[in-house]
């Protein structure tokens, strides 16, 4: 008993000692500025998320802060050109920018491959970091766009305090990243084969993948197989036709039954982009439709199948917060 008391007498202590700090900073928070650990502005990192229809940038948290530009997709300077004056725009004076790009990223050495989204000139290798690092004189690291979009949905988004679970892009392309353990592994199954001698992929040696019939540039195209008619580019642009759009929540569903089998089970799916955004309402019954369907994942179906509530800034949003972490590693989440 007595080493018991002895125990809890400090802990009433520091109880107290702490109700009395935060009225004391109650008070004094008229006069002086907020501690610390409560203030969300990092001066110096921004976040940058590219994709083939635009460029975001944000230098804050806040979602309403996000900067939105056009990006014509071409060559390698107008995108430079164009992310360094969104980067100026939204943070004078960068000290560290973290860019979440589409195509396959090198982190290491700050190279982006096959990024066909972004226009021609991005179909081989580019050293996207240095481009950037030379003209605006700080540091710049790059990161996959999906793995961006990650960051930010674990930590403001539909996964947080989700510790096994995945956020699919529906967008131009077709992204996936996983998150097993609490731990991010970004991955090309998006362009895993869904169908083999299907459709041909678009920058890639291949047929019949994931993003060649959900992809935002293949959808248009796989609707005017069925409908000659049609003459859309843009997935937009496909009327709200039920029979369409439900068997591509099926072939969806086909995607997440696989992610559901890779290993662990996953708690929570996260959608995110552009064709998620607009078809939600078929696509996802149609993903629930065929997990039903899944003996196998009778038991351990995901709990939560939603879109972002992020919108289009979860990427940028995720961006941000990772170059925050890198200038400021001990600023609360
Ligand atoms: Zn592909």
């Amino acid at each position: 008993m007595q080493m018991h008391g002895a125990r809890s007498l400090p802990l009433r202590i520091q109880a107290m000692t702490d109700v009395q700090s935060a009225e004391t900073v109650a008070v004094a928070s008229e006069t002086l500025p907020p501690p610390a650990k409560t203030r969300v502005h990092a001066p110096g990192a921004v976040g940058v998320h590219i994709s083939g229809v635009g460029c975001r940038a944000t230098a804050s948290i806040s979602p309403d802060r996000v900067w939105i530009g056009s990006l014509m997709p071409g060559d390698v300077e107008p995108v430079v050109e164009s992310i360094i004056s969104a980067v100026l725009t939204v943070e004078p004076h960068p000290r560290f920018v973290v860019v979440g790009t589409p195509g396959h990223v090198n982190g290491d050495l700050g190279t982006v491959t096959a990024a066909a989204n972004l226009g021609q000139g991005w179909r081989g290798t580019v050293e996207l970091a240095e481009l950037l690092r030379s003209r605006l004189g700080c540091e710049v690291e790059l990161c996959n766009d999906a793995e961006a979009a990650l960051e930010g949905e674990r930590r403001r988004g539909a996964l947080v305090a989700c510790n096994d679970g995945a956020l699919v892009t529906l967008s131009q392309g077709v992204g996936v990243a996983l998150l097993h353990d609490g731990i991010q592994q970004p991955t090309e199954l998006g362009h895993s084969v869904s169908q083999y001698g299907g459709p041909e992929c678009r920058g890639r040696p291949h047929r019949g993948c994931y993003e060649s019939y959900l992809g935002g540039w293949a959808l248009p195209i796989r609707y005017r197989e069925r409908h000659p008619g049609f003459h859309g580019v843009l997935a937009s642009e496909i009327p709200d036709d039920h029979e369409f759009w439900t068997e591509c929540g099926r072939r969806l569903g086909d995607l997440i039954v696989g992610l559901c089998l890779l290993g662990q089970p996953l708690e929570a799916i996260s959608f995110i982009g552009s064709v998620a955004q607009a078809r939600h309402g078929y696509l996802l019954p149609g993903v629930r439709a065929r997990l039903n369907e899944e003996e196998a994942l009778l038991a351990t179906r995901p709990r939560s199948l939603r879109v972002t509530p992020l919108g289009d800034d979860v990427s940028v949003l995720g961006a941000f917060l990772m170059a925050r972490d890198r200038l400021h590693p001990f600023l609360a989440a």
